[in-house]
Parts: C-alpha cells; sequence; structure tokens
C-alpha cells in the first residue's frame, strides 16, 4: 500500500468524516426498547452501499432488529468482519455531561452513546476502507461484513440466523473464511495496544424459589416454610466459602491451557496492585495472586450471585414471610463449557441436593470462543500495530466478558478471531458520558488501512 497517499485521504477528509461519525451517533438504536433500530439498520446500509458494497437487510426473526450484510471486494481470501449497530439504554440521562444523543467534542474527545461501543470501531472500519478505495484501488481481498442490532441483548438470534445462512459465512466451497475481525479492542491503563483471541461464554439463569401461597405474617414462620430460606439454602450449595464451584462435574469441562496459551498470559501485563487499589480490596479471592490470578481471571469458570431478591427490601422493618424469593445467576464460561452443559449440571445439582422445587429459568448464554492465538489474521494485526502505534501489541489471549463469538468462529468452521479496536480503559461503555479520544479514532482508521496490507500478504 501506498501509505502516504492513504494518510494524506484521512487527514484531507478528516472534517467530513467525523461529520459522518456525528451521524451514527444522533440516531439512537437502543436494542433493548427498539429505539431507532430500523432507521439505524437503514443508515448503516446506505453507508456501506456508498463504499459499493453489495448490501442487504436481512430479517432475524419477526419484528427483531435485523441484520445488515455486506460484501465488497473480490477474491478466493476473505476476511470476515463483525460489528453491531445497536446500542445500551443511555439511562441514568442526568449523569451525562452532553446530551447522549448528540455527539459533543471535549477535550480531543467525542461524547455519545455509541461513541465507543460500537459505533466509534464501525465508522473507523468503513471510514478506512473508503480511504483504501480512494487511495489504493481495490480491496486485496474480499470483505464479509456482519453488523447485527441486537449484540446489548445477548444476540438472541444470531445464531438461529448464522445457522440458516452458513453458506454466506464460509467460501463457496465450503471452506471457513480466512479471518474475522470482532467488534471491540483497544488500549490498557497504561496506553498499550491490546489484541485479544477469544471471549468466556455466559450462562445466565435466575432461580425461583417458592414456599406459601401467598406472603405471611412472619410469626407464622414457625410453622410455614421460607422461600427466602430456600433459595440462600439452594444456593449455599452451589459454591462454598473457599470459592469452589460445587456443581457436580462442572470442573470437568475445563481443558487445560495449552503450552502456548500458557506463554500468552505468562506475558501479558497485569496490574495486580492497581486492581486491588481501584477495588478497594487487599486480596483476591482465594488470596491467588500473580500468573495464578491472571490464569484464574481468564480460564477459571465463575459462578456469580448477581441479585437477589425476596420479601422487604424498603427502609425499616416489616415482619412478612415471603412466598417469592429470586436470584439472578451468571456464569462465565471458558472454552468446552458451554451453556447447556451448565443447565443441565446445575438442575442435576439442585435435584440431588434435595432442591428440586427450585426452578431454573435460563435467560440467555453463550459459548466461550478461543481461536488461535497465532493464526495469520493475529499476525497480521500485530505487525499492522507495529507499523502503526509502533509497539508491539499487548496479546491477551482472551476478555474475561462474553459475546456472540463462536457462532462466527468455532461454528463455521474455525475462522481465526482477532479483537482490535479504539476503547481505550476509561471509554465508560455502557455508562454515562461514554467517549472515544479522537486521537485513537484517527489512528485507529490506520490501522485498518494497515491491516488490510499486512492481512493481503
Ligand atoms: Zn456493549
Amino acid at each position: 500500500m501506498n501509505q502516504e497517499t492513504f494518510d494524506a485521504y484521512l487527514l484531507a477528509h478528516r472534517e467530513r468524516l467525523l461529520e459522518d461519525y456525528k451521524d451514527f451517533l444522533r440516531q439512537p438504536s437502543v436494542a433493548a426498547t427498539g429505539e431507532g433500530i430500523l432507521e439505524m439498520a437503514a443508515l448503516v446500509a446506505r453507508r456501506l452501499a456508498s463504499l459499493g458494497a453489495e448490501v442487504q437487510i436481512v430479517p432475524t426473526v419477526e419484528d427483531a432488529p435485523p441484520v445488515v450484510w455486506a460484501e465488497i471486494g473480490e477474491g478466493d481470501k476473505t476476511l470476515l468482519i463483525y460489528n453491531h449497530y445497536d446500542v445500551q439504554p443511555p439511562e441514568p440521562l442526568e449523569l451525562w455531561e452532553s446530551p447522549p444523543f448528540e455527539p459533543t467534542i471535549r477535550d480531543g474527545r467525542i461524547y455519545a452513546r455509541g461513541a465507543s461501543d460500537d459505533k466509534g470501531e464501525l465508522v473507523t472500519r468503513i471510514h478506512a476502507i473508503e480511504a483504501w478505495l480512494a487511495t489504493q484501488g481495490k480491496l486485496p481481498f474480499k470483505i464479509k461484513w456482519l453488523i447485527e442490532g441486537e449484540e446489548e441483548i445477548g444476540s438472541p438470534h444470531l445464531h438461529a440466523w448464522v445457522e440458516r445462512h452458513q453458506d454466506w459465512l464460509r467460501k463457496p466451497d465450503g471452506r471457513p473464511l480466512d479471518g474475522c475481525l470482532w467488534e471491540f479492542g483497544g488500549f490498557d491503563e497504561k496506553g498499550r495496544f491490546v489484541l485479544t483471541m477469544g471471549v468466556k461464554g455466559i450462562c445466565y439463569v435466575e432461580l425461583h424459589a417458592k414456599g406459601v401461597d401467598h406472603d405471611l405474617h412472619s410469626s407464622q414462620a414457625a410453622l410455614a416454610p421460607n422461600a427466602a430460606w430456600r433459595l440462600v439454602w439452594a444456593l449455599g450449595t452451589i459454591k462454598d466459602a473457599s470459592e469452589r464451584i460445587l456443581i457436580e462435574g462442572y470442573y470437568d469441562h475445563v481443558r487445560p491451557l495449552t503450552p502456548q496459551e500458557e506463554a500468552v498470559i505468562a506475558q501479558m501485563p497485569f496490574e495486580e496492585e492497581e486492581i486491588k487499589q481501584k477495588w478497594g480490596i487487599r486480596e483476591f479471592v482465594t488470596g491467588v495472586s500473580g500468573l495464578e490470578a491472571a490464569k484464574r481471571l481468564l480460564f477459571q469458570p465463575t459462578a456469580t450471585i448477581c441479585g437477589l431478591s425476596s420479601g422487604w427490601e424498603g427502609q425499616g422493618t416489616k415482619t412478612v414471610l415471603p412466598a417469592r424469593a429470586v436470584a439472578k445467576v451468571d456464569f462465565r464460561l471458558v472454552p468446552n463449557l458451554t451453556p447447556e452443559l451448565v443447565l443441565d449440571l446445575l438442575r442435576k445439582h439442585l435435584d440431588r441436593h434435595g432442591f428440586s422445587d427450585v426452578e431454573i429459568k435460563f435467560l440467555g448464554g453463550y459459548r466461550a470462543a478461543l481461536s488461535d492465538v497465532n493464526s495469520p489474521m493475529v499476525k497480521a494485526a500485530e505487525r499492522a500495530a507495529q507499523r502503526v502505534y509502533g509497539q508491539q501489541p499487548v496479546k491477551a489471549l482472551l476478555s474475561p466478558g462474553s459475546g456472540p463469538m463462536y457462532s462466527l468462529s468455532e461454528f463455521i468452521g474455525g475462522v481465526p478471531v482477532v479483537c482490535a479496536g479504539i476503547a481505550h480503559a476509561d471509554t465508560r461503555a455502557h455508562a454515562p458520558n461514554e467517549h472515544i479520544i479522537l486521537q485513537n479514532y484517527y489512528d485507529g482508521m490506520r490501522f485498518i488501512g494497515v491491516l488490510i496490507d499486512e492481512f493481503a500478504r
């Protein structure tokens, strides 16, 4: 590639591209409420079509946000790009310094809901491809681009969509695509550029305990079963005070790290003391530290009570014996420990411990995904990072968060993934005052251009 003409184009068109970024941010697209979703899908489709891509807006299920699908470029080599056009709800509004859907620039940062997650990465990629086409000619390979509208509510229809359109997500002869550029990524607390190759899975459930028919006067407690106690006892069988998860068979599905993965974690910076300070704790659970703590964070499954609700939760006293109790529990999952397995193991576990009456409601989940840490996709991103940021990027194996990566990697033949984006550590995704440092957006466009160049090799 001719880096000079590419960079010059981005500089010459900076104001117009920034206005385009703002247009994306002005359009609300809240998956949780449906606000602006169809308008946003149309805007994304129009913008991709303006690059010369073949674009379709493809339904998932009736009334649910559609997928925007685009193809651009020619050749056997194919890069899959995954983004999402939906955003989290902007509330609480009073904590925003400028309105969430009026993009505002302050101190070299652009503030708006979605500025980072995920419209920032989406426009960075669109703008880089525009600059490539304008200055380098045709793309050196084919790009297939999937932009969904339900990521922020757990991508409930994406896997079924992928199942229906598997042929789109493979080469004409059925071989898997050559790489996938994932939606998110960016920089750590120390400003180091980070690449990850996977995500943990998740299984999110509600546990419902029932006692008596309706709430009672607590004076009846000597005779009446209490749903809150029932739930607490059931929860108590799931994990003990030494942080060991007691669901029979749970750890059987945790595979050992490969030597390659071990090496990646060992090289990964892990700012242990800073994390503890930020969280206001003296030590991590179980007293784990150093390399073992990093491994535990990335490669051990969890069982987390996210919320507990029963009886009287207001001020002062109310002597009530609750008839119902609910716990929201999430399990963060490692490769091989699937949401289906967890549901099955959890049901058997509760039954075995005498809690057949505690109902499990499945609220959603993803499998974990982890692709080769040294794939050509990752290598191309490493070389691009060196060229643009002048540093060897941090490789962080996988994100302890979750996303629908399995459906777009392992499920379609094993597409190697890399996560590379423009967010900095304090980007406030999902929170008020979400923003992107403009310099990261400018550099991010150059990174994508150079990544195209490197991936073509
Ligand atoms: Zn998000």
